[in-house]
């Protein structure tokens, strides 16, 4: 019996501590699964994905279609410049025309907060949110989290500093939600102007001054600043950005022995991580993404309304 209610994936907030194990589980049985020579189960033989990306994405894109793939299930993909919403169609409209072709999920990112909400409430298909502005991000906050479990074999009890552009990034949110749920302690840490100070009433310690709590930290998740979604003039310049805030080998040195560094990617290497650290034996960046398949896979599984992998 599955212990997954949503017909929708939204965002971390609204699940429940069983819901995010059950996701967690069913992750590792499809990690076997991408071992194997032969990567392909029949379980959603017959269903159709639609990916509708109308923000710029690599890793969530290719990683959903692939999820899809592997378990059998027919892939589309959409992305902004090659959609109709480029001739003025709004989104309701783009989605509603291709629900009609009886997809199974939707999945969408797109630059306003809400989006994958107000479409859940209005297509027959299960949607997925793939990031919505800067609100949240579920599959990135559920893959760093199995990432957490795997590489350090439990959750609850570590703390966790999300370091960057707390205020612009929907990676912290979710991630925010999915650690307190899972009894993790949660420390966001960025330049006053990039970390707005109502966050603390989500259960989170703030600080400003990365060194100060780097030596209480199990994991550091550098998050990438968000130009896209910034008014200029938040920090003085980068070189004083990566100063401060920048993961580099002497600021590793300074942490945990087995401190964990992860970062949800694209990643500017020398501004939020340099080249050392990122491709140092700290990081699980390249397993965060492989992690990340596999719990795509899980919660393609879930929506589709099935229990169990098969074989
Ligand atoms: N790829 C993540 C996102 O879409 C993180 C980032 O872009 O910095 O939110």
């Amino acid at each position: 019996m599955s212990t997954f209610g949503p017909r929708h994936l939204l965002g971390i907030e609204p699940l429940t501590r069983a819901e995010i194990e059950t996701v967690l589980e069913l992750s590792g049985r499809f990690l076997e699964i991408n071992e194997r020579p032969i990567k392909k189960v029949p379980t959603l033989r017959g269903k159709t994905v639609i990916n509708l990306f109308l923000e710029p994405s690599t890793r969530t894109r290719t990683s959903f279609e692939i999820a899809a793939k592997r378990l059998s299930a027919d892939a589309i993909n959409i992305s902004g410049s090659t959609s109709s919403t480029t001739k003025g169609e709004t989104l309701l409209d783009t989605a509603r025309n291709l629900d009609a072709m009886s997809p199974d999920v939707v999945v969408v990112r797109h630059a306003q907060a809400g989006a994958a909400e107000m479409l859940a409430g209005r297509l027959r298909a299960a949607v997925v949110n793939a990031g919505d502005g800067a609100h949240e991000h579920p599959t990135q906050g559920l893959l760093d989290i199995l990432t957490i479990r795997r590489r350090l074999g439990r959750v609850e009890g570590l703390t966790v500093g999300l370091v960057g552009d707390i205020a612009h990034s929907r990676v912290a949110r979710s991630n925010i939600h999915g650690l307190l749920k899972l009894g993790a302690r949660v420390i966001v840490c960025g330049p006053p102007t990039l970390v707005p100070a109502p966050i603390e009433r989500l259960g989170v310690e703030v600080a400003h001054r990365l060194d100060d709590i780097l030596p209480r930290c199990d994991v550091v998740n550098v998050l990438r600043i968000q130009f896209e979604r910034q008014r200029n003039g938040l920090f003085p310049s980068i070189h004083e950005y990566a100063l401060l805030f920048g993961m580099d080998s002497a600021r590793l040195s300074r942490a945990k022995p087995d401190v964990l560094l992860l970062a949800p990617g694209p990643i500017n290497r020398g501004v939020e991580v340099t080249p050392e650290v990122a491709d140092g034996p700290h990081s699980a960046i390249l397993q965060q993404v492989s992690n990340g398949l596999a719990m795509r896979m899980a919660v393609l599984q879930l929506l589709c309304g099935r229990t169990g992998a098969e074989e």
